[in-house]
């Protein structure tokens, strides 16, 4: 197996003047030295996943590093068998996540608590303690923490309004929060204290530093991390796996997302390959029949054999 290439996890909160200009010029360096990824820079900050050869990653790092701005950045790096990536993205963004809260929080003045992953993995198991997972539903269904709470959303900005909703489930507890790479509970936990929830920490490096750690190696961790690049998700605990995704249709355990094959849905669903070919990798019969399904284009199906597959499912669940 070639393992020369890496993928590089990073961000930082800091004031960046001028971050329109930096974009392009980060954008063209990146483009010059080979990487390929998606990196955003705001005004407070930067939060980037690349993947490049072992050269290109060490020069990007080095780069970075002679630059007072990021000289501390941490980086999370995993080893891989070639890109992640397709393209080399570098976008200004308004927020590094988006949080779009009325009063915003800079995570250098108001955040969590930092614990370490053996601090975590202790911290989870006290009394009176309540883990929230700070990522979408879509991220938490793949692996999570075990016993930690799953809020019920869609996009980050929609967690707040989430945990107002919910408050009395988190009010007089010792909260801990965690992420991928740990920029979103930065943020989260700083709103979680400006809101006036007084014992909150966070998971430091996020999920993939947990799982890289020598001592918990991964511990209390069901499933897979869900990644927003081409590996899709990454093993995290390395004593035991077990699996929590279940598939879309039948229920059965299940790690393999696909996206609905409706462009207007698009929905990230848990299917086998049968179940994907079966039910023509769309979520539901409305995305089925949509008149611009791309499975349907995909595999060139006729209208006949769209018609009577489309039958052949409706009378599975009638039997069901
Ligand atoms: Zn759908």
């Amino acid at each position: 197996m070639n393992q020369d290439y890496r993928v590089l996890l990073y961000y930082k909160y800091v004031d960046i003047e001028n971050a329109e200009e930096f974009t392009e010029e980060h954008l063209a360096y990146c483009k010059e030295l080979g990487l390929k990824g998606r990196i955003l820079i705001a005004t407070e900050g930067i939060n980037g996943t690349v993947s490049g050869t072992v050269e290109q990653t060490d020069a990007y790092i080095a780069h970075m590093n002679a630059n007072p701005l990021f000289a501390d950045m941490i980086y999370k790096i995993d080893e891989a068998e070639g890109h992640a990536f397709k393209k080399m993205k570098v976008r200004y963004r308004p927020e590094l996540v988006t949080l779009r809260l009325e009063n915003d929080v800079d995570p250098n003045k108001t955040t969590g608590k930092h614990l370490k992953p053996k601090e975590f993995f202790e911290a989870m198991q006290q009394e009176d303690t309540v883990v929230i997972d700070a990522r979408n539903d879509y991220e938490y269904d793949l692996g999570h923490f075990r016993g930690s709470v799953r809020p019920d959303i869609n996009t980050f900005k929609e967690l707040p309004q989430w945990i107002k909703e919910n408050k009395k489930n988190f009010e007089g507890k010792k909260i801990l929060t965690y992420c991928t790479g740990g920029v979103r509970c930065e943020k989260f936990s700083g709103w979680l204290l400006d809101e006036g929830f007084e014992d909150v920490s966070q998971l430091d490096g996020g999920i993939v530093t947990y799982g890289k750690d020598p001592e918990v190696q991964g511990e209390l961790w069901d499933g897979q991390c869900y990644v927003f690049d081409d590996r899709i998700s990454v093993p995290i605990n390395r004593k035991e796996h077990v699996v929590v995704g279940k598939d879309h249709f039948s229920g059965e355990p299940c790690e393999r997302y696909v996206n609905c094959a409706n462009p207007e849905c698009n929905k990230k669903i848990l299917s086998s390959e049968e179940n994907e070919h079966r039910y023509l990798r769309s979520c539901s019969s409305e995305c089925r029949e949509h008149p611009r399904n791309r499975y349907i284009a995909e595999h060139g199906l006729s209208e006949e054999e769209v018609a009577e597959r489309l039958e052949a499912i409706r009378e599975e669940a009638q039997v069901n």
